[in-house]
């Protein structure tokens, strides 16, 4: 027999990290084997209320001792996990003390943003209320309402926004998924900047092929260090979650406190649809459909243009922080066929489709203006009518709308671009992972 735990919404842009109170929650708990890896659950990114990356913790325990593999350090010892329950049944109320308790010694209470929620339950909540979570906007009650149908115990704090999270984070089936190793931080450390080889971190993705998002080389970003004062040193992500230890290793940097090996959802695409009617705000897509204008860039680098589909026309967005990406965008034509994934969001007069990721898939008729027309009557050059007028013969009077054209070739190819890795969001699958089958479950390390 084995419990869930899920926790979420504990820290703030100011500090802290729930991935770090899900470190302490192993160590105060103190079952030495965990059922499974911990895991890091990434939900709508598009949620308004949310500034970070809205990700909320879960792990299941107990796991059997004789099956187990090492999965972390934390607090002076090694953390374990295994694919086999172990027999032992524990007490989910004592387990929902011990877990408010790291809550309230750990939460950023005085942040209005941080509304923690802690749930034990000995079963799973249906996986319907993670695909709910990760793509729309779930209320509190129908987090409470799986709860009590899977026999599960929660504990909120303020609003107790973070009982979506935490029922989430146990919903969800791991169907596909990947591994971040993260590291934290001596505590007299924490605030500092951070101390780590950029040329290490810029090795990464050729010394191990199966992780990913490490160093963005255009603009010589480390992609693995935080921007927040949190205790984290840095996350290196992958598919193998074997070589993500000998990773971690190979950046080396200051010392750290404690590691430890999660499953997330990052870089999955699940929060993606592809929508059967019209999109909705705060919700992410694949679209597909025509360029419908020409791409325009404004004030402050960000490039702008519009696709039709068959749920309508949207304007698509392509900001300042996704970087080169922008290159690709700025040659697009109308009449190519594209696939956009993106956001749906607000904008100052528009709804905006915020890109992750563009595919093209053809080219429209790309043509430049070589010279103006010659006249029909009177085999004159003709000369401008003044704007969108058209052309104007000064002899004969002819008019005529259209210069003379030649057919131009794209700057650009066919093929899938992301956003720059810096820019790029948790759930969004990079398209190095994309090409072959490299979501399939790895096995156990031995
Ligand atoms: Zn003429």
């Amino acid at each position: 027999m084995n419990v869930f735990i899920g926790v979420d919404d504990t820290d703030s842009t100011k500090g802290m990290c729930t991935t770090y109170l899900l470190t302490e929650l192993i160590r105060e708990l103190g079952y030495p084997v965990l059922l499974g890896y911990p895991r890091l659950v990434r939900l709508n990114p598009n949620i308004p209320w949310k500034t970070r990356g809205n990700g909320a913790l879960s792990l299941s325990l107990p796991g059997d001792s004789s099956t187990a593999f090492k999965i972390g350090e934390v607090g002076g010892r090694d953390v374990f996990a295994s694919f086999t329950p172990s027999q032992e049944l524990p007490d989910t109320a004592a387990l929902l003390e011990s877990a408010s308790s790291v809550v309230e010694r750990l939460a950023v209470f005085e942040d209005e943003n941080t509304n923690p929620a802690v749930v034990v339950s000995p079963s799973r909540p249906d996986a319907g209320f993670y695909w709910k979570a990760v793509r729309e906007l779930v209320d509190r009650s129908e987090a409470k309402a799986e709860l009590l149908k899977a026999n599960g115990l929660y504990r909120t704090w303020k609003n107790g926004r973070g009982i979506v999270g935490a029922t989430a984070a146990i919903s969800w089936l791991a169907a596909e998924k990947t591994f971040e190793v993260i590291t934290y931080r001596k505590k007299e450390n924490w605030g500092t900047s951070r101390k780590v080889e950029a040329s290490a971190v810029a090795e990464l993705s050729a010394k191990f092929p199966s992780t990913f998002n490490n160093y963005d080389a255009v603009n010589r970003h480390s992609c693995i260090l935080p921007s927040s004062p949190c205790p984290v040193l840095f996350g290196i992500r992958g598919t193998d979650p074997a070589l993500l230890p000998e990773a971690m290793r190979y950046v080396g940097g200051e010392p750290i406190d404690r590691w430890l090996t999660f499953e997330t959802n990052q870089g999955t695409d699940d929060h993606i649809v592809e929508p059967d009617r019209k999109p909705e705000l705060f919700h992410s897509y694949l679209l597909r459909g025509t360029v419908s204008s020409t791409p325009r860039t404004l004030r402050g680098g960000h490039v702008f243009f519009s696709i039709s589909t068959e749920f309508g026309s949207f304007t698509c967005a392509a900001f300042e922080e996704t970087k080169e990406f922008r290159n690709v965008i700025k040659n697009l034509a109308p009449g190519d066929t594209i696939r956009a994934w993106g956001s749906l969001k607000p904008g100052p007069s528009v709804e905006r489709f915020n890109l992750e990721k563009l595919e093209i898939l053809s080219f429209g008729n790309r043509k430049i203006k070589i010279s103006n027309p010659t006249c029909q009557s009177c085999g004159r050059k003709m000369k401008s009518a003044g704007r969108r007028s058209g052309y104007r013969c000064r002899t004969c009077h002819t008019k005529t709308a259209e210069p003379v054209y030649a057919t131009a070739h794209p700057q650009i190819m066919k093929g899938l671009f992301a956003v720059a890795a810096g820019a790029r969001r948790h759930l969004t699958r990079p398209p190095e992972l994309m090409a072959g089958d490299n979501m399939s479950s790895p096995e156990p390390p031995s």
